[in-house]
């Protein structure tokens, strides 16, 4: 089984990080020691090759649905990759597997509705198989890609490839957002709808923003027809040439070129203005500055479609981390200042934005060790997600764990139309897509423990608390850091 003692995954924390809580009382951990960084992850189990689990008994557990508001000590029924019962003391006789989950959160599998998985063109960064293996062991069930691979997901073709490589390959549900311009250009529509058609659950240039107006005018207007998102990443490309790192005293220091606020604050101002009378759902990718979450939040006030994500870098780190050039910390948009995380976190608890999202954006070490200005943007986010929001977010009692449960599952599965398949939520007969959470246990993101195939993040060696310990694709186990009994 995955986890088990025939399985190539060597799931732990090492012994020396042992659980402080009592998840699933009486239950070992696997406890082995950390795996030496080799030069490749093994290569993850599938859905199609996971342990296909007759039944499955999750018992003792907080069961969490922001869905429909349940919060109780409920058991899960698991049969036939759907959920069969939910409620207090189901009968284990018929189970092929019992999991206690007892002191643990379970909660429907995580969502991450923006990552960058690389394939096709940037397998040396990462692939399906191995984002999608780092996905569910930060305790995701399902993950929506972005479209900057290389070529761009502009055709039904390319959107069709990345299910059918998925459905081999990945470890979790993988979702294409595929490009609203071809080549991701900005110049010319692509086939807006034959895309929604293939199966593309949003659309976006992400790795630029859409410069010209009556493009974006254009791509408002078709995406509308489809009843999708249009996903922008808010950057004004006239403000920004050149630029490494946000644009402050730091950035003068350093003697680096800037990344203002207002190329991302104005970008969205036109985008709302030009959207009032179209209507399309939009929604502002990665918001990084104090400035932007004024324009959205007075746009949903005003009963505007619109929608925003933040990440847990730009919810936790300030443009200080780039100091000593230090490009794991170079992300895009950019780390701001103390202020701008505070408005961030602010908008979280108030409810102007309602969606988190990673941005995992893994690169090469040889990549990452060019110098500052020449190294790419980006950093991985799956595997130590969940304990960085709950570092930002909850620890500091600006909100509870069902709400931040909800911003990972119900709110992307809305935003990327998943909800209306039952992903984003747990109800009978519906997919028995689950995470277990341990809320209490420590553990320090290490290296040697990253699944992806890239290292770049300037969280590796922080100690973090709260971490997914079992993930549930479809009714099989695909992560499970927890012993067999
Ligand atoms: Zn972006």
């Amino acid at each position: 089984m995955i986890g088990g003692a025939g399985s190539q995954d060597q799931d732990h924390p090492t012994p020396s990080e042992q659980p402080r809580s009592a998840c699933g009382a009486g239950a070992a951990w696997a406890g082995r020691s950390a795996r030496a960084e080799g030069p490749e992850n093994p290569v993850p189990p599938t859905p199609a090759t996971l342990p296909r689990m007759a039944s499955l008994l999750i018992t003792g557990g907080r069961f969490i649905d922001p869905a429909s508001g349940a919060d109780a000590l409920h058991d899960i029924a698991v049969r036939d990759g759907l959920v069969a019962a939910i409620g207090k003391s189901l009968p284990r006789a018929d189970a092929d597997e019992v999991i206690d989950a007892s002191n643990c959160l379970v909660v429907p599998g995580l969502i991450d509705p923006h990552v960058h998985l690389r394939e096709p063109g940037g397998e040396h960064k990462e692939t399906l198989a191995t984002g999608s293996h780092a996905a569910v062991h930060g305790g995701f069930t399902t993950v929506c890609c972005m479209p900057n691979t290389t070529p761009a997901l502009d055709t039904p073709e390319l959107v069709r490839f990345v299910a059918a490589r998925a459905a081999e390959t990945a470890a979790c549900r993988v979702f294409s957002v595929a490009a609203a311009t071809k080549g991701r250009k900005g110049e010319e529509l692509a086939e807006i709808e034959l895309l929604a058609a293939a199966g593309a659950v949003g659309y976006s240039d992400d790795g630029d923003g859409i410069a010209s107006a009556g493009m974006m005018a254009r791509v408002l207007n078709m995406v509308s027809i489809t009843g999708r998102a249009f996903m922008q990443h808010c950057q004004d490309p006239t403000l920004t040439r050149g630029a490494a790192m946000h644009a402050g005293a730091i950035s003068t220091r350093l003697g680096l070129t800037g990344w203002p606020r207002v190329a991302e604050e104005i970008m969205i101002e036109r985008d709302v203005r030009l959207n009032a009378g179209i209507g399309c759902r939009y929604h502002v990718q990665h918001i990084s500055s104090a400035g932007s979450v004024d324009i959205v939040r007075r746009a949903r006030s005003d009963g505007q479609p619109v929608t925003a994500e933040a990440s847990p870098h730009h919810l936790l780190l300030t443009d200080a981390a780039c100091d000593g050039y230090k490009t794991n910390a170079k992300v895009n948009p950019p780390l701001r200042e103390w202020k701008d995380v505070e408005a961030l976190r602010d908008a979280v608890a108030d409810g102007t934005i309602t969606i988190l999202a990673t941005d995992h954006a893994p690169h090469s070490p040889d990549e990452k060790a060019l110098p500052f200005e020449e190294a790419p943007f980006g950093l991985i986010g799956l595997e130590s997600a969940l304990a960085l929001y709950a570092q930002a977010l909850v620890d500091t009692k600006l909100i509870s764990w069902p709400r931040l449960i909800a911003l990972m599952t119900i709110e992307p599965a809305r935003l990327c139309g998943l909800d209306s398949r039952g992903i984003g939520r747990l109800q009978k007969g519906g997919p028995a897509d689950i995470t277990i959470i341990d809320p209490d246990v420590a553990w320090t993101f290490s290296q040697a423990e990253v699944r992806s195939k890239s290292r770049n993040s300037p969280f590796i060696g922080r100690r973090l608390r709260g971490r997914a310990v079992t993930t549930i694709v479809a009714g099989r186990i695909a992560m499970n850091l927890r012993a067999p009994r």
